[in-house]
């Protein structure tokens, strides 16, 4: 109750990628309550139990409180700052200096605020001179990135939120929404309550709780999804479903090479058939023939999707797919036609996506490869030109890999500092890559032991979310400024600080001046250094100081040019884009705009303000069940739990839901094997293995096999299972389906 509490502090959930608004509660300088904003876009007050209970995390005893370096036994000793900070800032001089400036590399996390990824993308590449640069982003979005960027120009969604409400028709694709975004579920359900005629379809091989809500459920075997899109889009074409001058006016149909007509296009489809891609994915040509109606008939479509299509091999081309179902039946850039990307974290797209702290990247999102680009940001830094690495680093999988000792020479990179992310758990193919952070100089900032604080060299506590406050950017585009409730506890400090404080041993104190203990007044300064360098793009935050920010109850939605606009609810469009037409814009980039048009995209190789359909053929996963290995199985999270349970295990009342990961079993897979409920279950990989309960479930694919990813126990850790094969684009892995045999033990 409000009076049970001294104040209520501003801020956002720090678990998924909703952006849920709240309020902390204080009392007697300590966190001990939580609320939902009523006033939040997002959620308008309503919370999911992770975020009506963040707060009870904070004082857990494990809270890492002081800094620790390993000594010689292995064991870990408290240090103090200077000496945790002259002892890592030391061993990074030396391998720089021994091995090169690509030895010492940043791993970053889609849980840190906008202005810490900022400053350590930063550091290091305006600093350390390098471009190893990642962060767990590109384990959940890059596939979406590279989607939204080949297709239309720029990243991160066309539309809001909002345009949930406005639909007619909802495309769930990839996404167990219901428990890995609540609240946005929790909207979707009042939608369809209140207006039964709106049609839901989900497609994706589990019976989820998602699907049941859904009217119409394609079921289709994992990775399969690309014919069932490419199945739809034919029905469409053929039928005439297609929104013929809406194609002509703002799309081109391509290979990647040519333009090509509906024509070709119905050529290039002709063997998806919906018999022949029944046959192929399990899902009956009935369903498909009437999604494809639903779609392209609907007043309004909006599909949504999350990991299920982006942690994929061939991520990119569902993510492509998706976007020309839109495309061509015309559902885009109207009140509720709207091709949306959920994403998986807090400031996946504020932090790593906007700020371009991703190896290719500058902030910004644009390449480090572009010269123009790379020159104006070394300007903004005060850098010499020439500073930033026109080569891009490696991706994540590849920089782990590339991760070793001293003594292994084949392992270019040889230390690593990784903030607020849990590889030694979260990586695929665990095995693969566990020798090389046990064998690197690693340095871990975090507020709980982790598996990968039990590999560092030094460990680094680091302040949560309320004791430091910042900014993030949820999936709508939308950034919300969480103030500092109270102090850290112990000794635990910003992620900025601990920045600034090694730029300052670096010699590099010029380029994080935000050195001070005030980490409000510090993130401002980060967050204004980053506003610069973006100005006249079309992610622009001209408008959203901090000030501002403060006041606003529901954040702002990027482009916002100026100080006077209201943030931008729908992109591309004339009279709702700010950039359209935006003189700054066009004559930083080179866009050009025909003002007479209604919808503009920044795809603007051919100057021409059209949106690119790919014509994608059919691929299935890296790999797919044989006799060895007989059952897919697929990963994913459940709604107590985020991610690798660090935070959410230390939450009494939810550690106790589902505080195992457990293995879902078709009723007829578990009858074949012997399999009753409860019964423990060896789970094995070409990868690795794991044992855990089976729970049998109907509903979902026999021979489709599910795991939660969040517990753990060695035993349990079903990334050891999982496949680290990467999209050829995005490079981001393909945890979503791995080839599995299972037996009784
Ligand atoms: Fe937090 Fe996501 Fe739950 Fe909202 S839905 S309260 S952002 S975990």
């Amino acid at each position: 109750a409000a009076e049970a509490v001294d104040k209520w502090v501003k801020g956002t959930c720090r678990f998924c990628g909703t952006g849920c608004g709240v309020y902390v509660g204080v009392k007697g300088g300590k966190a001990v309550a939580m609320k939902g904003n009523p006033d939040a876009k997002t959620n308008f007050g309503f919370l999911c139990v992770k975020g009506f209970l963040a707060y009870k995390c904070m004082y857990h005893p494990d809270r890492l409180k002081a800094p620790m370096i390993r000594q010689k036994d292995g064991k870990f000793k408290e240090v103090s700052w200077d000496t945790a900070l002259d002892y890592v800032t030391d061993k990074f001089k030396y391998l720089r200096q021994t091995y090169g400036k690509d030895a010492v590399a940043y791993y970053g996390s889609g849980q840190c605020t906008t202005e810490e990824t900022y400053t350590f993308n930063k550091l290091f590449k305006g600093g350390f001179r390098s471009n190893m640069v990642e962060g767990n982003p590109r384990l959940c979005m890059a596939s979406a990135v590279a989607g939204y960027i080949s297709t239309y120009g720029s990243d991160e969604p066309v539309g809001s939120y909002a345009d949930i409400e406005k639909s007619k028709c909802l495309f769930i694709t990839g996404s167990n929404t219901s428990e890995c975004h609540p609240v946005l579920f929790r909207r979707i359900m009042r939608h369809k309550l209140t207006n039964p005629d709106v049609k839901i379809i989900v497609c994706e091989p589990r019976k989820t709780s998602t699907t049941k809500i859904a009217d119409l459920w394609l079921p289709c075997d994992p990775g399969t999804d690309l014919a069932v899109f490419n199945a739809m889009i034919k029905y469409i074409l053929d039928n005439d479903l297609y929104d013929e001058k809406f194609v002509a006016q703002n799309a081109r149909i391509t290979n990647g090479k040519e333009v090509k007509t509906i024509a070709e296009y119905k050529e290039f489809l002709k063997d998806f058939t919906l018999e022949k891609v029944e046959k192929l994915t399990r899902c009956p040509a009935e369903n498909i023939k009437k999604a494809a109606e639903w779609f392209a008939n609907s007043p309004a479509t909006m599909s949504l999707w999350c990991m299920g299509l982006n942690q994929r091999v061939k991520g990119v081309w569902a993510n492509n797919l998706v976007h020309n179902l839109h495309l061509l039946t015309g559902q885009i850039c109207r009140p509720g036609a709207e091709p949306f990307s959920l994403t998986g974290q807090p400031n996946a797209c504020g932090g790593v996506r906007e700020t371009g702290a991703l190896s290719h990247l500058l902030p910004g999102t644009k390449p480090v490869a572009n010269d123009g680009w790379r020159a104006h940001v070394e300007k903004c830094w005060g850098v010499e030109p020439g500073t930033i690495d026109p080569k891009p680093g490696f991706h994540t999988m590849k920089m782990f890999d590339a991760l070793g000792g001293e003594a292994d020479a084949s392992k270019p990179i040889k230390a690593m500092l990784v903030s607020t992310t849990n590889p030694a758990q979260s990586l695929p193919n665990l095995h693969k890559y566990i020798k090389g952070m046990q064998d690197s100089f690693l340095v871990v900032l975090d507020i709980f032991p982790t598996r990968t604080t039990q590999l560092a060299d030094v460990i680094l506590p680091a302040a949560f979310i309320y004791e430091k406050g910042g900014i993030y950017g949820c999936s709508e585009r939308r950034s919300q400024l969480t103030e500092k409730a109270v102090e850290p506890v112990g000794q635990a400090k910003p992620d900025l600080w601990i920045a600034a404080q090694i730029a300052k041993r670096m010699g590099m104190e010029k380029l994080i001046p935000w050195n001070g203990n005030d980490s409000m007044k510090a993130n401002e300064m980060a967050w204004d250094d980053y506003r610069e360098i973006i100005k006249d793009t079309d992610h622009t935050l001209a408008g959203a100081t901090y000030s501002r920010l403060k006041k606003e109850k529901a954040g702002l939605q990027w482009p916002i040019p100026s100080l006077d606009h209201p943030g931008t609810e729908r992109r591309y469009v004339r009279g709702s884009d700010p950039m359209f037409n935006h003189e700054g814009f066009k004559a930083k980039f080179g866009i050009t705009f025909d003002p007479a048009r209604k919808i503009n995209f920044y795809n603007d190789a051919k100057k021409e303000g059209k949106a690119n359909i790919f014509m994608r053929p059919f691929a299935g996963a890296a790999e797919v069940p044989d006799a060895d290995y007989p059952f897919y199985l697929t990963t994913g999270r459940v709604i107590e739990q985020w991610h690798t349970g660090t935070m959410t295990m230390r939450i009494p009342e939810i550690a106790r839901a589902h505080s195992h990961a457990y293995l879902e079993i078709h009723p007829e897979d578990a009858k074949k094997a012997g399999i009753t409920s409860g019964d423990m279950v060896e789970v094995a990989s070409k990868r690795g293995k794991c044992v855990m309960p089976a729970h049998i479930v109907s509903g979902t694919l026999p021979g489709v096999l599910f795991v939660p990813w969040h517990d753990q126990a060695f035993v349990r850790m079903i990334n050891f299972v999982c496949n680290d094969a990467v999209d050829d684009t995005s490079f981001e892995p393909e945890f979503k389906i791995a080839a599995v045999k299972i037996k009784k033990v």
